[in-house]
């Protein structure tokens, strides 16, 4: 087996980027979520068109969506116009860029005023960006907020050899200090976790290392846990699935990791539910499944499973 891949290949095996444009942000909804307190609160999430990540992640697909270059000074502040002229009021926004928000080749701090002009309304104000980005810039930007900063971070996994081989140039411990800065500071952490990331292959292990990675982020301040399952489509995850590198998580996986951990009760736990039509080949079972786990998100409660013929151990 090779050390596994580098930027220059993974970047090699990418298919073309979609086409952007800098003043319009690349997607934006209106979704709900429990607020920290159980609340249930309206949030507008908005997918910015921004600079291609710096970081070159084994499963990530975001760079298709990105630009070469940062956008222009004012644009970001555009794109949240743009998006907000077309969104109700909601109680919290997601910020997501593709990359790391405190990037500041990305985002220039002195556009950090002209965003923040644009969130008054907001009791919660949600941005992505890199462990190893978490510094002075988060602090300066939630100074200028009115309401409170929640910063969410791929940690990814905590397996040895799988974390190494994602090419994220992260350590559990590099999340750790992130981690407890932030909350030092009184902003919250948020926590990506993947499914089947490459190098993780059979399932119960693969379902075991994300809950442990789960409470990992728990127990470095993370609030709470989206789960990521992980997808082929970006050239990488393809080579490594023919190599057998990689699996697709199935859905019964997904409904494990997300049975167990909300068991833990050590903070709110998500499952991405978006686009995971890959995760299961029973159309009897498909979208009840999925309509619990979208409410189980909601109410953090685990409620009874949907039974059928398709449904075997990981099936
Ligand atoms: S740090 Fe995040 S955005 Fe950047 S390559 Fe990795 S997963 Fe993608
Ligand atoms: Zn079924």
């Amino acid at each position: 087996m090779h050390d596994g891949y580098d930027n220059r290949t993974i970047v090699a095996l990418r298919g073309p980027k979609n086409e952007v444009d800098p003043y319009i942000p690349y997607h934006f909804l209106h979704e709900q979520e429990p607020g920290l307190s159980g609340n249930i609160e309206l949030v507008n999430t908005i997918f910015l068109t921004g600079k291609e990540c710096v970081y070159k992640c084994l499963m990530c697909d975001l760079w298709k969506n990105t630009l070469n270059e940062a956008a222009p000074f004012s644009a970001i502040a555009q794109q949240i116009d743009y998006a907000l002229e077309r969104l109700p009021a909601a109680d919290a926004i997601k910020l997501y860029n593709s990359g790391n928000f405190f990037d500041t080749k990305a985002i220039s701090p002195l556009a950090y005023p002209s965003i923040v002009s644009r969130l008054t309304h907001y009791k919660r104000v949600v941005v992505e960006n890199h462990p190893k980005l978490c510094n002075d810039h988060c602090l300066e930007f939630n100074e200028l907020l009115d309401g409170r900063l929640e910063v969410a971070m791929g940690l990814e996994t905590i397996h040895p050899e799988a974390l190494s081989k994602l090419n994220k140039q992260l350590t559990p411990d590099d999340f750790r200090k992130a981690a407890r800065f932030l909350t030092g500071h009184g902003i919250d952490v948020r926590t990506f976790v993947l499914l089947n990331p490459p190098y993780l292959t059979d399932p119960k292990e693969s379902v075991a290392w994300t809950l442990r990675s789960i409470q990992f982020a728990f127990d470095s301040g993370a609030a709470r846990c989206s789960v990521i399952p992980v997808r082929p489509g970006n050239g990488v995850m393809e080579v490594l699935q023919r190599e057998g590198h990689y699996i697709p998580p199935s859905l019964a996986m997904l409904e494990e990791v997300m049975d167990t951990a909300l068991l833990f009760g050590q903070g709110q736990v998500f499952v991405d539910t978006w686009d995971i039509g890959f995760l299961s080949s029973c159309p009897l079972c498909f979208e009840a499944r999925k309509e619990r786990l979208e409410k189980m998100n909601l109410t953090q409660k685990v409620i009874p499973s949907i039974p059928c013929s398709c449904i075997r151990s990981y099936g």
